[in-house]
């Protein structure tokens, strides 16, 4: 007989330990590192991952169980990704079982078909007795027909009782194919032979030889909007394909990709592979294996790309390396900007990271040298960037004695446009029609039930929403606080700007792009298209409308309540705001035509605005850095961002102050500890917020003191109430 084998399995549970489990003698050869095994865990089964073997035998009289089964043949997990999910794990505070589920595909599973519900035409909850509380619950909660929601999406106790509403003739259920081929309307395009121009030539003679070679080089690509960052990306990575090595591209949001897409497989054909979320699951399955088998070695994706098993990475690229939706904002919280400089780094690779408008970090790691800069200067063909036009709303309200979201000169210089045939964005930052709902009787703003957050009022579907949890609830016909009749709705979101712009340019194209608008999978590709193609005018949207897009039809963008997050109690709201300014206007004027931007303001002299208007990101850079270091916040200090919620305040509370005095303590003085206190958000899905906020120069020794204090505070303070953000890109 053998001596008995043990191997360490990782399991995707918020306990950060590994846990030791017995090779049974049948298992021959045991599992290797990386591969996926069946084991049993209290009284469940759960699969995690062996990460080191053979283990040594643990101590005397622990009783270790056997694994069940062995799920990979050949490590799942190959030994780059096992170390780089081993470091999310240390610098996240996340266990290395959670960090190694966030880096693997979902398991596919046999589901191809997906189910979807809404209420029938005219049914409502009146339908159904009383007492069937669950099946009211439901009516009440679902879409009427024309807008269905997803069946996975309810909760496991309301699909139960849908065969019986779809048998009373008070719900449809359709179903339909999971895995759509091409969303409609994607065309490829031929590949392009453009000459590089003189700028694009300098870059790219200072990144060729970092390719040819083998050494981690990293860069910062600091160039306007439309400067021809794109191109400078797909050559560099041309080149390092042509050198037999592999490349992972980061884009912050699936909405880039379907026109970067086309670029790229007119380009590359077969060579690139693209990894989303939005994929199904057996399509994210397919193209994972494929660039595990290395039949694949271009990979463009999100965030969770930079865990792709590219072969060999000689590159990776992190464009728009600000942009927020690199963090992800559920456990682990990793930055996949900054696990990318981790992965070039471990892999000897070329890192370029491009923007615009960097953030305050990766600038400050170029001025000191720790990141080569490469300036690309203005736009391609010396096309200007846009004028821009600011309108004072309070010399508009002096003058009309009332506001107009869209003042006389946004409206006559939309017309221009119309007369000419150009397109229109309208940023509108905010979603929904009215974006509270206000009782002049009481002076109540009606509430989330489960959150500190004002309801959103919906038109389309006539319902209150909150942006927070997603509650939906029928429009009241009077104050739900006082009974009053006459509630008011207040402020206006994209859905009103949208219905405003229909009633002034009745003959004009007209399209909304936010959260609520590309719902549907493949809905935000097609409005994409559409506008691409000319089939919009006027697009009106949040933020999204803001990112990466080239169309080269926009001449004008307007930007209304530009200064509205100018206020928010984050140190990042002038940071946000500015680079959020900065990429829409550069919507404009892409093509031949120059571009236009009116932005409309309450506080047009705020430096930030001021900047953003003169698209000089380094002046905006020289006075933000200034502040940042006179109150000691990122980048001159690591944050960690401490949230202890429950349902019972004063337990919330209570752990708060258990935990911050842990902090404290294992922080021997040496860091700044802010809180508790109520977080921004003081109550969110039903649970009371605390806030902790503990910053210091020195990174390492503060996350693991943090890591020790939570571990000193267990299990009094329980794991579950206490949410670890590292590197938070939020605080609200
Ligand atoms: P960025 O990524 O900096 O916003 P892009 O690479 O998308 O810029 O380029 C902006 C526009 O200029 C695109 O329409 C692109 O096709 C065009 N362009 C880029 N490089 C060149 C070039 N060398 N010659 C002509 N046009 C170019
Ligand atoms: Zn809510």
């Amino acid at each position: 007989m053998t001596a008995p084998r043990f191997v360490a399995v990782a399991v995707p549970i918020p306990i950060r330990r590994l846990f030791s489990y017995r090779v049974p003698d049948s298992m021959e050869p045991g599992p290797v590192p990386g591969c996926r095994v069946r084991i049993p865990l209290g009284k469940r089964d759960v699969i995690g991952t062996v990460v080191l073997s053979p283990g040594d035998p643990p101590p005397d009289g622990a009783r270790v169980r056997d694994i069940k089964e062995i799920l990979d043949p050949e490590p799942a997990v190959g030994p780059d990704i096992l170390k780089l999910t081993r470091f999310v794990s240390d610098y996240y505070l996340c266990s290395w079982g959670e960090a190694i589920e966030a880096a693997l595909p979902p398991n596919p599973g046999n589901r191809r078909k997906v189910r979807y519900v809404a209420r029938r035409a005219g049914t409502g909850p009146e339908q159904v007795p009383q007492r069937a509380v669950a099946k009211r619950r439901i009516l009440e909660s679902l879409p009427e027909s024309g807008h269905p929601v997803p069946v996975a999406e309810l909760p496991e106790n309301d699909r139960n009782h849908l065969r019986a509403l779809e048998k009373a003739g008070l719900v449809e259920i359709t179903t339909v194919q999971a895995d759509p081929a091409e969303p409609p309307g994607t065309v490829v395009v031929p590949p392009t032979d453009l000459v590089p121009t003189p700028a694009q030539v300098k870059v790219l003679e200072e990144i060729g030889p970092a390719i040819a070679g083998d050494d981690w080089s990293p860069f910062l690509l600091f160039g306007a909007t439309g400067s021809g960052k794109t191109e400078v990306y797909l050559r560099a990575a041309e080149q390092t394909l042509a050198a037999g090595k592999g490349v992972i591209y980061l884009v912050p949001e699936i909405g880039l990709t379907p026109l970067l897409m086309q670029r790229l497989k007119g380009r590359f054909g077969s060579q690139v592979e693209v990894l989303h979320s939005r994929l199904s699951k057996s399509e994210r399955f397919r193209a994972w294996a494929r660039v595990k088998d290395g039949g694949c070695r271009f990979v463009v994706g999100t965030r969770s790309a930079v865990f792709a098993p590219v072969r060999d990475p000689g590159l990776l690229v992190v464009d728009e390396e600000h942009d927020p939706s690199y963090k992800q904002q559920e456990t682990p919280r990793y930055n996949g900007r900054d696990l990318a400089v981790l992965r070039a780094r471990e892999a000897g690779a070329v890192l370029i990271l491009g923007s615009a408008t960097p953030s305050m970090e990766s600038f400050r790691h170029a001025g000191a040298g720790r990141y080569r800069l490469l300036r690309l200067g203005g736009r391609v063909g010396g096309r200007p960037m846009a004028a821009v036009q600011v309108v004072d709303m309070r010399e508009e309200y002096r003058m009309k004695g009332e506001i107009q979201p869209m003042a006389e000169p946004l409206i006559e210089a939309i017309s221009a446009r119309l007369s000419r045939g150009e397109q229109t964005l309208i940023l509108r930052n905010r979603r929904g029609y009215a974006v509270s709902v206000f009782c002049p009787a009481c002076g109540n703003r009606i509430q989330c039930d489960h959150c500190s957050i004002t309801l959103t009022w919906h038109r389309r579907d006539d319902r209150l929403r909150c942006h927070a949890c997603d509650l939906q609830r029928r429009t009241p016909e009077r104050c739900p606080h006082c009974e009053e009749p006459g509630l008011q709705f207040l402020g206006e979101g994209s859905e009103k700007i949208e219905d405003d712009l229909k009633h002034r340019f009745p003959q004009a194209a007209i399209a909304r792009m936010d959260r609520d608008a590309v719902r549907r999978k493949g809905a935000h590709e097609a409005l994409l298209n559409r506008f691409d193609a000319g089939g919009i005018d006027i697009m009106v949207g949040t933020q999204m409308i803001a990112k990466g897009h080239d169309f080269p039809g926009v001449t004008l963008v307007g930007i209304l309540s530009a200064d509205q997050s100018l206020g928010l109690p984050d140190f990042r709201a002038g940071e946000r705001v500015f680079q959020l300014l900065t990429q829409v206007s550069g919507r404009a004027g892409r093509g031949e035509k120059p571009g236009e931007v009116v932005l409309q303001a309450f506080d047009p002299d705020h430096p930030v605005l001021l900047e953003a208007i003169r698209q000089d990101y380094e002046a905006f850079y020289n006075r933000e850095v200034e502040y940042r270091r006179s109150l000691r916040y990122p980048p001159f200090t690591a944050m960690v961002q401490l949230l202890v919620s429950d349902r019972n305040p004063g337990k919330a509370a209570i752990w708060a102050d258990q935990l911050a005095e842990a902090v404290r303590m294992e922080g021997q003085g040496r860091l700044i500890v802010n809180g508790p206190g109520l977080a921004p958000v003081e109550r969110l899905r039903g649970k009371y917020r605390q806030q902790i906020l503990v910053r210091s120069a020195g990174r390492r020794k503060m996350v693991d003191a943090v890591g020790r204090a939570l571990e000193r505070v267990d299990p009094g303070v329980p794991r579950r109430a206490v949410t670890v953000d590292v590197d938070p890109y939020s605080l609200l």
